[in-house]
């Protein structure tokens, strides 16, 4: 894990506003940066940058964060990707305690990247050069019905038929960093011969798709052959920069529409998604000739709430199916789904569309199976719910499905259903497949939705704190104790924003908290942007209320305390006591009206 303290020094030297700006443009606002959001559709500006707060905001879609949540849900960046990619920028390097890495160690891996993203853009632009001679490759990508500027939006390339044509761009081509980049092949020594030469390139005479990490830079290349050959397609191989398993091809290009169509689709060739683009489906995206992971899962449920994985209905397509299912169990939530079209077995989708259009294609991607419908054919596929021994097997068979799903809504539906389908009681079945209650904490602020206008003196200390937690070491004692006494919800939010302002350390700020919130995966979005009316409260009036905040909860306190005293008859027996109460209750009202009245 990265430490918080060093998200706080990163936060602190980079500026969110110069990061917005290189994707959003954005002018003056009052003390605020204003622009088009670029996480929803809109024609006037609601989407706000604070270079104080170094915060984002956006009154139409409600998307807020710091720098680095920022680049997260813009380039769909993971957070330690993100992190790492600003820290980059800032000339910082990210210390890694889990791996040990040096730091010459890191700076010889970042090197290695960047060399090798060099190279790979070089080859690209060759292969992209070639296309234009090569006539066998336009007529199969005409034939398949791919126009120009459908080959330009993926930068479809040609890579020659000859044994050495990288040799062209690459006059140094013994050079070991063309065989780290996946580009050419190296014989092994006892097939080598003064006929064959020792090194080859890798793809030749094929189709070259490049693929693209969420920068848009080229980190390897898929190729198809053009007419007969084996195999049919090859990747690069897995270098420090391309990894099969969490990268997805199209995802750089199809960020937009994925964006306005709602749902992202999951094919399962570069050609399908070339060509859906082509028929009117540009929010495609493949795997890279593996099954899908959850590396892939989440990193396209950061950029939308559906997927909607397409298989051939064949037997390969179901057992890609219920990988699929398995990579998707612990993303999916009440508000994140994941569905499955079935194609039937003659088709994939470029075929399917050709032949029945691209109306009846939306038709069956918007009547594609639900999650937990697939889920139940995996659990009850070759089982007898009739007989006894049925029923077991099918709570066997669901037990390591089910503990995947987070608690959620949904989960507890699936589980009364398959109550239902083995004739046993929902919570009996939670027990039997040992899952997990829903933790509180998620749900903590949903109560108060109800009632916004009252707001408990607990949650705007909350909101204090949140906004300035600067002010958290300045607690007193008795403050951090008094802690404990507000409602229950409220006590554990603020004991949250304690424990992390602590583990941050002294230079805590709103967005570090905020991004330590976000690496613990608590859920306080609804207390950001309760915020959002405050953020421009100056220091000495937060300090103020929040003192004022503290005063009212333990005058609450001893109210409380000396009715206790008086309704039991022990008033009289711990009178000193009673009259020290008496007079802190008093000192602390005569604060109150003090601080009132040297504000006015
Ligand atoms: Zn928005």
């Amino acid at each position: 894990m990265i430490p918080p303290s060093f998200i706080q020094d990163l936060l602190n030297r980079i500026d969110i506003v110069s990061v917005v700006e290189k994707h959003v443009q954005l002018k003056k606002a009052g003390a605020n940066l204003l622009g088009l959001c670029p996480f929803h559709t809109e024609k006037t500006p609601s989407f706000t940058v604070s270079s104080v707060k170094q915060f984002y905001h956006c009154f139409g879609c409600g998307k807020n964060g710091s720098a680095i949540s920022f680049l997260m849900d813009y380039a769909g960046l993971g957070f330690v990707e993100a992190v790492h990619e600003l820290a980059n920028s800032a000339g910082m390097i990210v210390p890694d305690d889990d791996q040990r890495i040096t730091r010459e160690e890191q700076e010889q891996k970042q090197a290695v990247s960047l060399v090798q993203g060099e190279i790979l853009a070089r080859a690209e632009h060759f292969y992209r050069r070639q296309l234009r001679q090569a006539d066998e490759a336009i007529a199969y990508l005409k034939r398949r019905g791919v126009s120009g500027e459908i080959a330009a939006r993926f930068g479809l390339g040609y890579a020659p038929d000859g044994r050495d044509g990288l040799q062209v761009v690459f006059p140094d081509y013994a050079a070991k960093e063309l065989q780290e980049a996946g580009l050419v092949i190296e014989r092994e020594a006892e097939r080598k011969s003064a006929l064959s030469p020792s090194r080859y390139d890798r793809f030749r005479d094929r189709i070259m798709f490049p693929i693209k990490n969420a920068k848009g830079q080229v980190i390897g290349f898929g190729a198809r052959v053009i007419n007969k050959g084996e195999p049919k397609y090859l990747n690069s191989p897995e270098t420090p920069l391309f990894q099969k398993g969490s990268e997805l091809y199209g995802l750089f290009e199809a960020r937009q529409d994925i964006r306005s169509a709602g749902y992202v689709l999951v094919v399962e060739g570069y050609m399908d998604v070339v060509a859906l683009a082509q028929l009117g489906f540009p929010q495609a995206v493949a795997t890279l000739g593996t099954a899908c992971t959850p590396v892939q899962v989440q990193k396209l449920m950061r950029q939308t709430d559906l997927i909607v994985f397409a298989f051939d209905g064949d037997r390969a397509g179901q057992s890609a199916a219920k990988r699929a299912l398995q990579a998707s169990l612990p993303y999916v939530t009440d508000n994140k789904s994941v569905r499955f079209l079935f194609l039937p077995s003659e088709h994939d989708p470029d075929s399917f569309v050709r032949e029945y259009g691209a109306e009846a294609f939306e038709k069956e991607i918007k009547n594609a199976m639900p999650f937990s419908e697939f889920l139940f054919q995996v659990i009850t596929r070759e089982t007898d719910l009739s007989t006894l021994e049925g029923r077991a097997k099918a709570q066997y068979v669901a037990k390591p499905l089910l503990q995947a799903i987070q608690p959620s809504a949904l989960r507890l539906q699936i589980v009364g259903k398959l109550g239902e389908l083995t004739g046993t009681a929902s919570d009996e079945l939670e027990s039997i497949l040992g899952l997990a209650k829903p933790l509180p904490r998620k749900k903590q602020l949903r109560p108060r939705e109800s009632r916004p206008q009252i707001v408990s003196l607990g949650r705007r200390v909350a909101r204090i704190l949140l906004i300035y937690p600067e002010l958290v070491p300045e607690l007193e004692e008795w403050e951090r104790s008094a802690i404990e006494q507000f409602d229950p919800d409220d006590a554990r939010t603020l004991s949250d924003i304690v424990n992390a302002a602590h583990a941050i350390g002294e230079n805590v700020s709103y967005a570090s908290l905020i991004e330590y919130f976000r690496m613990a995966g608590w859920d306080y979005d609804k207390l950001i942007a309760e915020t959002k009316d405050s953020r421009d409260l100056d220091m000495a009036a937060a300090r103020r209320q929040l003192k004022d905040s503290f005063r009212q909860i333990r005058i609450r306190l001893i109210t409380g305390e000396l009715k206790e005293l008086m309704a039991s008859g022990q008033a009289l027996e711990k009178r000193q006591y009673v009259l020290d109460l008496q007079n802190e209750q008093r000192a602390l009202q005569q604060q109150i009206v003090e601080e009132d009245t040297s504000l006015s």
